[in-house]
């Protein structure tokens, strides 16, 4: 396989048909980290068709759960094997730091291993009492067919993990494209399936833009499935063109997520260091380039100013660098692109009258800070409100606004008023206060006394705009079957309904 053969279709890594070819680069520095296959609709076509193939007539129909979670298995330790070198491609691809890299690593083999097991004991169907003991009545579960993976370019790996685990445990085929801004893992991940043993044409990979080779697996007519993360723009492009097939969609959209503070979790200087410190870890990691980023800072009035100025001066100590330099805990924006974005909603928020606490701007080059790489400095956001648009909308950069309460009751409200709804936390020492509250957020996942940490075993996805079904979990492995009821009669007889 050379450097440029990164579309793979029916067990076979290729060029793009048109032969274009894109570069891929390292945002620490703007430098080129690779090149790769600019896929078009002609090779997107030739890999539904490879997965329609391998769905309708290969050997991959005959499969067992216990051989496919086999699988699962192998692949899973496949990547601890190569741990290293994926998190390091993962550090220099997205601009997180190399730890991040790992962790991501270690994520997504928790999640092989948590389908492998979920399929393995789960058992066969479920039998259903009929009222009849002449009749036996089985639900059974059967894979969708050929199923379209889009994901983002925020957690390459993870997010095109959480769809390929699940889509193989059930035994479908699939097409994946990864963003055209970070696609290396994605092309790693698709050679350790291969490695495992996969059927060719199980797993395809077409490298190349949202449009043409996202917008073509959407609305194909050979696609069964189209099961997309990112933003909330191309995700409802995506429900359109997959509607006209009506094809089972999935989507893993955006979120404005509110970190909800209450005075009484920072009674203690104990409570109070870890509120400000889990307030700069749900704002920054990875520089705020997370759907479930802690963007909104809620904070009861009474506590405001010393929480506040606590975490104004904790985010201007953060150690902006490149991912793979030691010491470095955040790395750059991904892209230039992503850069002006942020650099926009802070200039729109200070117009609509937010006060700068920290940040702002871009820092100063520095030994670990190349002047071309696309950092920007965490940035704290007083006085803010809810009609603001750096309030309103998903900046997808290392910004916190901040927003203040009296009543609990006022907090809620706040804490609802968004559009989306996939994350959310409340700090509370008052633990029915905190649990009242978390039972009236409307948001997928919500964190008591806590912000970020997901399990596999446990749903992951949004309200409203967030999102239209789940990732992770048994509804995780739901959405890439179908269910399919037998009903056998053990005795047969005339019904009699028309007398002739
Ligand atoms: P994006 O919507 O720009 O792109 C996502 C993917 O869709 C990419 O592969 C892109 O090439 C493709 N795409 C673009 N236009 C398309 C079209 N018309 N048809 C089909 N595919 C198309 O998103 P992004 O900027 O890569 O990622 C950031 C977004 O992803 C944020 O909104 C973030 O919240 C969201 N996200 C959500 C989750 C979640 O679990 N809910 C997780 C990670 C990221």
């Amino acid at each position: 396989m050379s450097a440029v053969e990164t579309i793979h279709v029916d067990g076979v890594w290729q060029t793009a048909i048109s032969g274009a070819q894109r570069e891929v680069l390292d945002p620490a520095d703007a430098t080129t980290l690779a090149v790769v296959a600019e896929g078009g609709a002609d090779d997107t076509d030739a890999a539904v068709a490879a997965a329609r193939r391998a769905f309708d007539s290969g050997p991959w129909r005959q499969t067992t759960v216990a051989e496919r979670a086999a699988l699962l298995r192998r692949v899973a330790d496949l990547l601890q094997r190569d741990r290293e070198e994926i998190g390091l491609i993962e550090s220099h691809d997205t601009g997180k730091t190399l730890e991040e890299g790992r962790i991501d690593v270690d994520d997504v083999t928790n999640a092989f291993r948590y389908f492998a097991d979920l399929v393995i004991n789960e058992g066969g169907g479920r039998v259903v009492d009929a009222g009849s003991p002449d009749v036996h009545s089985i639900v059974v579960h059967e894979p969708v067919g050929v199923c379209a993976l889009i994901t983002p370019w925020n957690y390459p790996l993870l997010q095109a993990s959480w769809k390929v685990a699940p889509a193989i445990a059930a035994g479908n085929t699939f097409v994946i494209k990864p963003s055209e801004v970070t696609p290396l893992t994605t092309v790693h991940l698709i050679k350790l399936l291969v490695e495992a043993g996969l059927p060719a044409g199980v797993a395809n990979l077409v490298t190349g833009a949202g449009d043409p080779v996202g917008a073509r697996l959407a609305e194909h007519p050979d696609v069964d499935l189209v099961s997309f993360t990112g933003g909330l723009a191309s995700g409802t492009k995506v429900a359109q063109a997959a509607a006209p097939g009506v094809k089972k969609v999935a989507l893993e959209l955006g979120g404005k997520n509110p970190n909800v503070v209450f005075a009484d979790s920072c009674a203690t200087e104990d409570g109070f260091d870890t509120a400000v410190d889990q307030a700069l870890n749900a704002a920054f990691i990875h520089s705020g380039q997370v759907c479930s980023a802690g963007a909104r800072l809620i904070i009861e009035e009474s506590v405001r100013d010393r929480f506040v100025a606590e975490l104004a001066r904790r985010a201007e100590k953060i150690k902006l660098g490149r991912g793979t330099e030691e010491g470095v805990e955040c790395g750059p924006l991904v892209s230039a692109q992503q850069l002006a974005k942020t650099e926009a909603y802070v200039a729109s928020a200070l117009v609509e009258g937010a006060q700068l606490r920290s940040g702002g701007s871009r820092p100063a080059p520095s030994a670990v800070r190349p002047a071309t790489g696309y950092f920007y400095s965490p940035t704290v956001l007083d006085n803010c409100h809810r009609k603001m648009k750096v309030v309103r909308e998903e900046t997808f950069g290392p910004i916190l606004t901040v927003e203040t309460f009296l009543t609990e009751d006022e907090a809620l409200e706040l804490a609802n008023d968004t559009e989306y709804g996939l994350a959310g936390a409340v700090w509370s020492a008052d633990t029915a206060r905190a649990r009242r509250f978390a039972g009236q957020m409307r948001h997928g996942t919500v964190w008591i006394n806590d912000f970020h940490p997901y399990l596999p075993q446990a749903e992951w996805g949004g309200f409203g705009k967030s999102g239209v079904g789940r990732e992770l979990g048994p509804a995780g492995l739901a959405e890439y079957r179908e269910s399919k009821h037998v009903y056998e009669n053990l005795r047969p007889a005339p019904v009699r309904w028309f007398a002739g």
